[in-house]
C-alpha cells in the first residue's frame, strides 16, 4: 500500500500529519510512503528529514500514486477529485462545515475516517487526535493569557516588595482544561478550576489547583457533559459573577459534544471585573463561553477586560502537535495494515463509527442527514 501525506494548504495550519519518525514505522510495516515536497516544512520537518519517504513534486502527482492520504484539515474539493477512486483519506474531517465535501467523498468512493468521530473508550485513547490537541491548545492558550496580563503569574519577593501572584480561573476541566491548569500552575499562578462534571474535583486538585465548587453538578453520557437546566445554569452564573471580581486571568475551555459551546460568562459578569483583567476563551471558534468574544479577535471591553479568542491553537505549535497527531494515525492505520497491505475489519467499532463515507455510502448517520 502507498501512504501520502500532501502539505496542508489552509490557512494558519502548520501541522503536518505525516512526520518522520511515523512514515518510517509505516515503511516498517510494509507501506511506501510518500511526500508532497515541502509538505513537513511549516511544521518543522524538512524534506531531507523524510529519509523513508519519496518526495514527490506537487499534490496531484503524489495523489495520483496514493491509496491513503493522510491529512490535517480536511481535503479540498480539488484534492478529493485528484484522489484515486476507491482510496481511503484520514484526517479531521468536519464534516457539518461542508456538505458539498461530503458528496464527492461520496460519489468518488472514498473511503473517508473522520478521526473526529472516533469512539472515546479506553482501546482509542492512543488514537485520539481531539485529546492530543486539545492538550496543546490548553498549553497555549494559558501562554497567551500570560503574555497579554500586565501582572506576573508567579509570586515573587523581591527588594522593591513581595508581588501577589496571579489568580487564574480554568472553566472546563476535560483535557483542554486540565492542560492549562498545569500550565498555569507551572507558571506559579495560583489556580482554580471547576467543570461540571464531579469527578474532575479530584483531578484538578492532583494538579495543585482549588476545584471552585458552584453547586452545579451535570454528569452526562460516555463520561462526557450534559447540557446543564436553565435554573442550572442561573444557579451557575451567580455564584460566578460574584467569584470573577476577584480573578485576574479567566481561561475557558467548556463544550458539550455535538452542541455550540456553552455560554458560561455573561457580558454582565465582564462587566464586573478588574482592569486589566484577561479572558482566553478557547471555545471561540465554536460560538464561545464568554459572551463577546471573537474568534480571531482580541475584543478589550469599555471596563478594560481583554477578551482574546484564538483560533487553531494546535496550530501553534506544530512540532509537538504534528508528533502527536501524526501517532495518532499511526495507531488507528496499525488495526488495518498488516504486511504491506490494508484490510479493514468492518465488525471493529473504532474502525466502523470513524467511517464517514466508504463504498459510495454516507455511513455517519447525522452527516448523512444533513447532506440528502
Ligand atoms: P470537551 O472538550 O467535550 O469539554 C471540555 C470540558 O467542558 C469537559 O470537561 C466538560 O465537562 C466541561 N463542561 C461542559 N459544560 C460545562 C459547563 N456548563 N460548565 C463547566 N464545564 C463544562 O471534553 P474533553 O476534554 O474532550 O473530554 C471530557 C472527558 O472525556 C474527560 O473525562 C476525558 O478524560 C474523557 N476522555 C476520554 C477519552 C478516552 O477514553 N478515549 C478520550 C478523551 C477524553
Amino acid at each position: 500500500v502507498t501512504i501520502a501525506v500532501l502539505r496542508e494548504t489552509s490557512p494558519n495550519e502548520r501541522r503536518v500529519a505525516l512526520t518522520p519518525e511515523v512514515a518510517k514505522k509505516l515503511k516498517g510495516r510494509g507501506a511506501s510512503i510518500l511526500v508532497e515536497q515541502g509538505a513537513g516544512t511549516s511544521a518543522g520537518f524538512g524534506d531531507v528529514q523524510y529519509r523513508d519517504a519519496e518526495i514527490v513534486s506537487g499534490a496531484g502527482a503524489t495523489l495520483e500514486r496514493s491509496d491513503v492520504l493522510l491529512k490535517v484539515q480536511p481535503p479540498s474539493l480539488e484534492e478529493i477529485r485528484n484522489l484515486r477512486e476507491g482510496s481511503i483519506v484520514v484526517g479531521y474531517l468536519q464534516p457539518h462545515l461542508d456538505p458539498e465535501r461530503t458528496r464527492l467523498l461520496r460519489e468518488r468512493k472514498i473511503t473517508a475516517f473522520a478521526m473526529e468521530l472516533l469512539p472515546r473508550t479506553t482501546r482509542a485513547q492512543a488514537m485520539d487526535v481531539l485529546s492530543s490537541q486539545a492538550a496543546v491548545a490548553g498549553y497555549k492558550a494559558v501562554l497567551i493569557a500570560a503574555e497579554a496580563s500586565p501582572k506576573f503569574f508567579p509570586m515573587l519577593t523581591t527588594a522593591a516588595g513581595t508581588i501577589r501572584p496571579s489568580k487564574v480561573l480554568v472553566v472546563g476541566a476535560g483535557v483542554a482544561g486540565l492542560q492549562a491548569i498545569a500550565t498555569a500552575r507551572r507558571l506559579g499562578a495560583q489556580v482554580e478550576g471547576f467543570d461540571v462534571r464531579p469527578e474532575t474535583k479530584e483531578q484538578i486538585e492532583s494538579l495543585g489547583a482549588k476545584f471552585l465548587d458552584l453547586g452545579v453538578s451535570a454528569a452526562g453520557s460516555g463520561g462526557y457533559a450534559r447540557e446543564l437546566t436553565a435554573e442550572e445554569r442561573e444557579q451557575q452564573q451567580r455564584a460566578l459573577a460574584e467569584h470573577l471580581k476577584g480573578i485576574d486571568v479567566v481561561v475557558t475551555t467548556a463544550a458539550v459534544p455535538g452542541r455550540k459551546a456553552p455560554r458560561i460568562i455573561t457580558g454582565a459578569m465582564v462587566s464586573g471585573m478588574k482592569l486589566g483583567a484577561v479572558i482566553v476563551d478557547i471555545a471561540a471558534e465554536t460560538g464561545g463561553n464568554v459572551e463577546g468574544t471573537e474568534a480571531g479577535k482580541t475584543v478589550v471591553t469599555d471596563n478594560g477586560v481583554s477578551l482574546i479568542g484564538p483560533v487553531n491553537l494546535a496550530a501553534s505549535a506544530p512540532i509537538h502537535a504534528s508528533e502527536m497527531y501524526s501517532r495518532n494515525l499511526y495507531n488507528f492505520l496499525e488495526l488495518s495494515l498488516k504486511d504491506g497491505a490494508i484490510t479493514l475489519d468492518w465488525d471493529d467499532e473504532l474502525i466502523a463509527k470513524t467511517c464517514l463515507t466508504h463504498a459510495g455510502e454516507i455511513r455517519h448517520e447525522p452527516t448523512r442527514q444533513l447532506v440528502e
